[in-house]
This record gives C-alpha cells, structure tokens and sequence, in this order.
C-alpha cells in the first residue's frame, strides 16, 4: 500500500467533504454509518455512496458491514486530510521520500512552497500497540468515542507543543513547524540517528552534550522518557538534536525518578558500549556523600528537581493542556508495566496495510482550494505507549 500523494490530485471537493465527514463521524462512532456519512456530508446534489465507493477505491476508507453499513477512516485517509489541509495552508507544497518508520510514525521529506526540505512526522498511535490500545478501552469505556485517530493526533499535538518550548528555551531540537491532525511539520535534521553512528571524533564531548541535555530538560521541568540512540541525531558537524516527544513527562510526575534515571543509563550504557567510554564511580566516601551528584559525578535527579519546573507548567498553559498531559501520563503509568517484548500485530492487518507508504519522487500537490475543516475532537482519553530504551538493544 502506497502513500501515493499522486491521488490527491484527482480526489474532488466532494471526496474530502466525504472524508471529512467520515472523520467527523468517527468522533462518536468506530465504524460510521453510511447513512450519518451522507447527513453529516450533505452534497448539494447527492451521491455520497458513489463518492464513498470511489474512497475505497484508493483506500483512504474502510468498509465494515459486520453490524451495519458503516466506513472508518483508514490511516492514509487520515493522513490526506492532514497533508491536504496543510497544504490549502501553504506549509508543504509536496512530499517525497520516506525518511523513517519509527515504532508509531512514519517520516517524510516534504517540500514548502519556497522549496525548502522540511520533515512531516505521521503519528501511528496503535500501529505496534494496538492490543494495549485495546485493552485501555475498559478504562475509556464511557467514552464511545476512543480511537486511534485522537490518540495519533493528540501525541502530534503533545510533540509539536513540546518541541515548540524546547526550541524557545534554547534545546537542541528541530524547528517546529506547523501540526495538523496527526501530522507534525519540523525543520529536517542533516544527521543520522546516533544508533548508525559507529565513530565519532570527540565522543566525550557527545556524550557531555547528550547527558547535559537530560540535566537542562530536567532543570526545566521535564523528562524526555525515550531518550536514546534512537532519538539522538549527530550531524557530520557532530551537532546533536534531539527528536520524538510525545512520551515526555513532568518532574512532578510520581515515576519522574525512575524515568530519568532510565534515560540516564540508556546514554551511558550506549557510550560504554559503542564508544568504549568508561566511567569512573566515585569510591571517596568524602566526594560520594554529596547529595547533589551521583556516584558518577552527574548531578542527581533529587538536587536537579528541587529548583526545577517552570516549563513543564508553561507547556500546561499552551495548546497542550493539563488535561491532554494528564490523560497520556495515566497511559503512560500502565504501560511502563507492561513489559512484554513480543508486540502483537496489529489484529486488524487490512488497518496497519492500509498505513505502509511508499513515495515515490517529489510530487507537488497542487489542489482544488476547499476550506479548511480541522478535526476538534472533544474525546477524552489518550494513550501514548511508553518507549524504554531496552526497545533497540
Ligand atoms: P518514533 O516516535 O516513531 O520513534 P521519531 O521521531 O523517533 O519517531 O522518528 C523516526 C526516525 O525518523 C528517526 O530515527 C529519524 O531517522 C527520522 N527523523 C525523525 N525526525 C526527523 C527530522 N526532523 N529530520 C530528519 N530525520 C528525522
Ligand atoms: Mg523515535
């Protein structure tokens, strides 16, 4: 299954007015009846099953009629919205080549008008985890309205807040750009994921920086929560940035220790091995004993969280409110438990297929106008898995 933006071009007002009413449905309904469809598009001149038919063509919808007639948006309908919108804003003009498959994302290069390379992160939100995705709807239970799409677009909005400060407070992260749905426009990082990293020129100052950022983050309130290898970009400069937040949390967070030192031994332990870097811990009972570094010397979590905290209730007040922050940490809290390494699939494969993309060149999308129609989901409830940096090892 391709993302094959090509499509775009040929998709009529009716078509996204369709598919936008599908995604409107979904607020309250897993599969939307076909019947509501049509209430919620009201074409002028009728011709939403036709339209309907045509979306399943390409994809972009699913058909269920275990129930009832209905449709459900699939992830590439979910993502032409997104691309569609953002593109009627003028932030992309085109997408090209597929940049990375994280666990629960993908990564694009996409184009601006200007011609600058910018990088747009799809949230998968379920994709891996889509069994503890399922096992949280106990917890949502009185809400009819959970699903995979609010959870991909609410960690896209928890991500793109929180790069947005991080960048404000002077953190080596990428530029964020513009979020719409699950979709997060950020300034393309010239690097490689330090895990493809096998030398470096000065991997103590790396390593320095790395850890330095951790300190900062906490210093300002936050914990990063996957801080790895695999969300630390080197350039050949050997300039670090750091990705992927939508797992972040708070130093008030009541598993805020344990988190941090998890990022703290995940980057000593990539610097031990890949870099042969050894640590001196320190023996002296008379340099040991103080409170406000760890035996390694690094400053504790304990000395850095008691003058912590003001970004993290910065962010509370942006568009990522308390509430959001609070729903992803109660996920976030149950899954760190859950341990079990062999993730099922996705049971629903047709769901996960319909999200494999493969682009091929740049395609520029020049699309018929139509007013922007934003998906304000009013649903409560959000899961964001938890990454731990045992995941690549
Ligand atoms: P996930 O949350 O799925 O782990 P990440 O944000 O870590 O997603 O991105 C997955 C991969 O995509 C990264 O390891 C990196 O290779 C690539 N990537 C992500 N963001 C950028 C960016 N801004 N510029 C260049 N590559 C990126
Ligand atoms: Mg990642």
């Amino acid at each position: 299954m391709k993302l094959d933006v090509e499509v775009l071009r040929y998709l009529s007002k009716d078509d996204f007015r369709v598919l936008t009413a599908v995604e409107m449905g979904m607020r309250n309904h897993e599969i939307v009846p076909a019947e509501l469809i049509d209430r919620i598009a009201s074409l002028k001149h009728g011709g939403t099953y036709k339209v309907l038919k045509n979306l399943l063509k390409h994809k972009l919808v699913h058909h269920d009629s275990s129930k009832y007639d209905g449709f459900r948006l699939t992830y590439l309908g979910y993502d032409f919205l997104a691309i569609k919108t953002l593109v009627n804003r003028g932030v992309i003009s085109s997408v090209g080549r597929k940049l990375g498959t994280g666990k629960e994302s993908d990564i694009y290069e996409v184009a601006s008008e200007d011609g600058t390379v910018l990088a747009m992160k799809l949230h998968r939100l379920g994709r891996v985890s889509f069994r503890a995705v399922k096992s949280k709807r106990d917890y949502l239970r009185h809400r009819s309205s959970f699903n995979w799409l609010y959870l991909s677009r609410l960690a896209a909005l928890k991500e793109f807040a929180f790069m947005k400060a991080l960048e404000e407070h002077g953190f080596p992260v990428p530029n964020a750009v513009d979020c719409n749905r699950h979709c997060v426009i950020m300034s393309l990082v010239q690097g490689y994921p330090l895990v493809q990293v096998k030398e470096l020129q000065n991997p103590e100052t790396i390593f320095e920086t790395v850890l330095g950022v951790i300190v900062r983050l906490a210093e300002h309130g936050l914990i990063h929560c996957d801080f790895n290898e695999f969300n630390i970009m080197i350039d050949d400069d050997e300039k670090v940035t750091v990705i992927d937040f939508p797992q972040m949390v708070s130093v008030s967070h009541r598993n805020a220790q344990m988190y941090f030192d998890r990022d703290v031994e995940c980057i000593f332990k990539f610097f031990q091995k890949r870099f042969n870097l050894s640590f001196q811990v320190s023996t002296d009972d008379n340099e040991g004993s103080d409170a406000d570094t760890d035996e390694t010397g690094w400053p504790s979590f304990s000395s850095i969280s008691k003058s912590s905290g003001f970004l993290d209730k910065e962010l509370a007040a942006s568009g990522f409110s308390r509430k959001d922050q609070e729903d992803i940490e109660k996920f976030i809290e149950e899954d760190i438990d859950d341990t079990d390494s062999d993730r099922e699939e996705s049971e629903d494969k047709q769901f996960v297929e319909s999200t494999e993309a493969n682009v091929k060149g740049l395609s520029s999308l020049h699309l018929e106008e139509q007013e922007e129609q934003t998906s304000n989901s009013d649903e409560d409830g959000v899961e964001v898995k938890q990454r731990s940096c045992e995941a690549g090892q």
